[in-house]
This record gives C-alpha cells, sequence and structure tokens, in this order.
C-alpha cells in the first residue's frame, strides 16, 4: 500500500466556502431511537421496496418490512422493535412522495414491560445484541454468498445516489472491475460524516474492501481522499497498512465536484468514462462510498444489516453541530433536538450538501440510508436573489466539469425546447451546481438542467412502453 497524490486535475470546478470547522471535530454520537420513526419504502435509486407490515403489527429490529421489488430495489428492514401505527405517503427528502411505515418504538406487545428504546440503552453501553443475520467469515464465504449478503443487509450507496450495492458490485457479463475506487472526498460544504468514519471506523472500512475486492475478483484499490482532510488520510494509511495488493490512497486537490463518480476515476486513473448511458463499469470501474464499504463491513462479519446511518447537522442555527449516530427514519425536528434545538430561526433547511442538497420545507421529513446530512441555515446564510437575464460571461462554462454549454443548455429550457437542451448534451450533466454557484445573473441553470433531464427520461420511459406494448401485441 502507498499513498501517492493524484496527478490528474479535472477542468472547471468551483471552490465553495467548506464550513467544515463547525463539526469536522466531534465524534460520531449515537442518538437513542426516537419514540416515532417514518421508514420509507424508497430509501434507494430504483423501484421502492413492496411493503410487508401493516397498521397494529409488532415488528422486531432488523425484520423484514419491505422486500426488493424488481432488478434495481433494495430491501427495508426494522430499524428498531416497535409498533406499526399506519402505512402511508410521506415526502421524502428529494420531494417525492412514497410509501413510508410510521412506528411507535415506545409500544410493546400485551404483556411485555414497557421498556422502551432497549435496544439503543444496551448499545450504548456496549452490551452485547444478539446478531440479525448469521456473521459471516468474508475469507472462507464464496462470492456469491457475500453478494447475496450485501442484498439481503438492504444496503445501497450511502454516498447519495443509493443505487443498490449488490447490482453494483456484480458487473453484467462481459464487463469486468479493473479498479475499485473507494470515495473518500466528501466534497460538499458542511457535510463531515465520511471525515469522521475514517478517523473513528477505519478498520471497518478496511473490512469492506477486502470484502468487495473478493467479490469483484481481485481489482486494484484507489482510495480517494481530498488534501485538507490529513488525519482521515493518516488514519486509513494505518488501518490499510498491511494490505495486500495493488492498493493506493490518492490524494487530491481540494476542488468541487471531486468526489463525483465520473470525476474521481479521472482524478486516481486518469481515464474518462463516455456519455451516457455508458456508466464506470464500461470503463472498467466500480466506485463505492466508504460508509458503503463500512456498512458491508458490518453486515458481513457482525450480521447487522444497515439500519442506521451516520448524518452531520450542522449549519448556524443549529445550537450544538454534530455528527450522528441514528437509526433511518428518524424524523429532522428529532435530528435538530438531539443537536440542542435551533440557535436561531433556520431560514432554510437543507437534506444533503448546500451545493447537490434538497431545501425541505418541513422538519417532519424523515432519513434515509442515504441522508449524509441536514443543514440549518440563519437568515445570514442564505441570499435572497432574483434571477435575470444571461449576460454572456461564460463563467458556467468555465465551471462545468462535464464540458457542457450551460448557458445555452439554460435558455434552450426557459424557451421549452428540451430537444436542443439535448442536443447540447443535457444528459451529461451531473447536477452539481457548479454553474448556478458562479452566475453573476443568479440563473437556477441546474434546476433547467434537471428538468430537461427529467423531461426526457419520461419520454423515454414512454417511447420504451409503447414499443414493449407494439411487440406485445
Ligand atoms: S449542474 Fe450540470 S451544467 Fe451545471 S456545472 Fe454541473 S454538470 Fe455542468
Ligand atoms: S454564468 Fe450566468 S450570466 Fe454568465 S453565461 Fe452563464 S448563465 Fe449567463
Amino acid at each position: 500500500m502507498r499513498t501517492v497524490k493524484s496527478p490528474f486535475k479535472f477542468k472547471g470546478g468551483v471552490h465553495p466556502d467548506y464550513n467544515k470547522e463547525l463539526a469536522r471535530d466531534k465524534a460520531i454520537e449515537r442518538m437513542p431511537v426516537p419514540a416515532e420513526l417514518v421508514v420509507s419504502m424508497s430509501q434507494h435509486l430504483g423501484a421502492p421496496a413492496k411493503c410487508l407490515v401493516k397498521a397494529g403489527d409488532f415488528v422486531k429490529r432488523g425484520q423484514l418490512i419491505g422486500e426488493k421489488n424488481g432488478f434495481i430495489s433494495v430491501c427495508v428492514r426494522a430499524p428498531a422493535d416497535g409498533k406499526v401505527v399506519a402505512v402511508e405517503k410521506r415526502l421524502g427528502p428529494a420531494g417525492g412522495k412514497a410509501d413510508a411505515v410510521i412506528f411507535d418504538t415506545t409500544a410493546k406487545p400485551e404483556g411485555e414491560p414497557a421498556e422502551p428504546n432497549n435496544q439503543t440503552i444496551k448499545q450504548s453501553n456496549n452490551q452485547t445484541i444478539s446478531p440479525i443475520l448469521p456473521p459471516l467469515d468474508w475469507k472462507a464465504a464464496s462470492r456469491e454468498e457475500l453478494l447475496k449478503r450485501v442484498e439481503e443487509a438492504g444496503i445501497c450507496g450511502m454516498g447519495g445516489a443509493g443505487f443498490p450495492t449488490n447490482v453494483k458490485l456484480n458487473p453484467p457479463p462481459g464487463k469486468r472491475c479493473e479498479y475499485l475506487i473507494l470515495n473518500g472526498a466528501e466534497c460538499e460544504p458542511y457535510l463531515t460524516a465520511d471525515f469522521r468514519l475514517m478517523l473513528e471506523r477505519a478498520d471497518r472500512i478496511r473490512v469492506g474492501v477486502e470484502i468487495m475486492r473478493k467479490i469483484l475478483g481481485g481489482p486494484a484499490v484507489r482510495i480517494a481522499i481530498e488534501e485538507n482532510k490529513p488525519e482521515a488520510i493518516a488514519a486509513m494509511e494505518k488501518a490499510f497498512a498491511d494490505i495486500e495488493g495493488n492498493v493506493e490512497i490518492v490524494v487530491l486537490p481540494v476542488l468541487y465536484p471531486q468526489g463525483s463518480e465520473k470525476h474521481q476515476i479521472f482524478a486516481t486513473v486518469g481515464r474518462v468514462v463516455p456519455e451516457p448511458p455508458a456508466l464506470p463499469i464500461d470503463v472498467g470501474f466500480v466506485v463505492e462510498n466508504l460508509g458503503t464499504g463500512a456498512a458491508i463491513g458490518d453486515a458481513v462479519e457482525k450480521g447487522d444489516p444497515l439500519l442506521e446511518r451516520v448524518t452531520t447537522v450542522s449549519g448556524d442555527a443549529v445550537a450544538e453541530p454534530k455528527n450522528v449516530l441514528a437509526p433511518s427514519g428518524t424524523k429532522y425536528s428529532d435530528l435538530i433536538a438531539f443537536c440542542g434545538g435551533e440557535k436561531v430561526p433556520p431560514a432554510k433547511l437543507i437534506s444533503g450538501g448546500t451545493m447537490m442538497g434538497f431545501a425541505v420545507s418541513t422538519p417532519e421529513i424523515a432519513t434515509t440510508k442515504t441522508t449524509s446530512g441536514l443543514l440549518l441555515l440563519s437568515s445570514k446564510r442564505v441570499f435572497q436573489y432574483s434571477s435575470q437575464a444571461c449576460i454572456n460571461c461564460g463563467r458556467c462554462v468555465r465551471a462545468c466539469p462535464m464540458n457542457l454549454n450551460a448557458a445555452e443548455i439554460a435558455k434552450a429550457v426557459e424557451s421549452d425546447d428540451v430537444k436542443a437542451a439535448e442536443d447540447l448534451h443535457v444528459m451529461t450533466c451531473i447536477e452539481c451546481g457548479a454553474c448556478s454557484f458562479s452566475c453573476p445573473a443568479y440563473r437556477p441553470i441546474t434546476q433547467f438542467c434537471r428538468r430537461a433531464k427529467n423531461s426526457i427520461r419520461a419520454r423515454m420511459a414512454a417511447e420504451k412502453a409503447k414499443a414493449a406494448a407494439a411487440a406485445a401485441k
């Protein structure tokens, strides 16, 4: 294992205020299981899970409550013991509604003593909790057994996209993984959850990397970390010091969006992923978030499914910024209360980071497996503006890391010419926000790109359905 400096710098990118000092020195804290959990059946990319419980059911921590519902789907397990009080549509962090199971975690079946949140008390006292799945010896287990474990543990990418991990780790016939990249860039402002994981759980990340490497047939490993995290680099160097094979920690320059899959592939190995529908595996890469790596280590060696994650709660409007280990389905209001409540009334709540996160309208929204951050920003940090006409300054074009003519795409979408946006390769947009961030006319360029992509995807889905119906006749 060796540490190298990345020799590759991608074109474009921006330097937002990182504001990581608010939470970077806060050790991960486990919060008590809240009295109510709101567990979405749509915590991942692809088809929502099929709900298996109904109001009135009592469930145990780790019990399957949603089964995967298609190839690109992920199962959901109960994050705590409790009683299902409702199954209903609830708003998610990205704005859409999906079926969610509402739990009362204080309720017990008749005859059982009321002992709320027993599992949290045991966890915080480091008492042993029976494993939910049988622990596996990853060295002895077959590739198929390990893949099955990743699937039954309900693991999806924890960096934000939520792609089913068992699918990503099982390349289609004819494709081979040459490089496994572990994404530790965490280039989003404010977020420090991955940084703390590297400091505090580097041993679990290493186990996850060994398991993923075994599943993928022994690719080279590149661990990508930005140079502004020297303590994390040192912790990972220590944890991986005696690992065998072709493994490198690649130190990247600080530049947003360094954490994007395509830019990590370029920054670590210098290879370019072609335009969609090409995927990283088409050029020999699998990229996984390091939190996903730790979750795989726990699922295999300890038998722990993915029931909780670390979320950074930060911003100038929260009393005490923290990195919180909370069960999936924890309402933002409970996370905020665990962090001492509001310091001042927030002008904006953001799920995720300031560049790619989503502003949310209510703290009653709950976390999912992909919730990396919750930001509370006061009116001092939230800029009110109105969008103006483009002045053709070209800043958005210089900032775009995907070499897109962002200004022209925005103009095309503004005049409802989605075809022109498609011809300008809008489908390659990674929605990083660097263009909007750079625009002196405050134009919502990223939102225009997102709108065009959604419209093109809807058209493609309709065409596919029409073709399938015609073929079935
Ligand atoms: S949001 Fe899209 S168009 Fe804007 S900079 Fe990022 S990739 Fe380029
Ligand atoms: S940065 Fe804004 S004003 Fe400048 S070219 Fe792009 S869209 Fe136009």
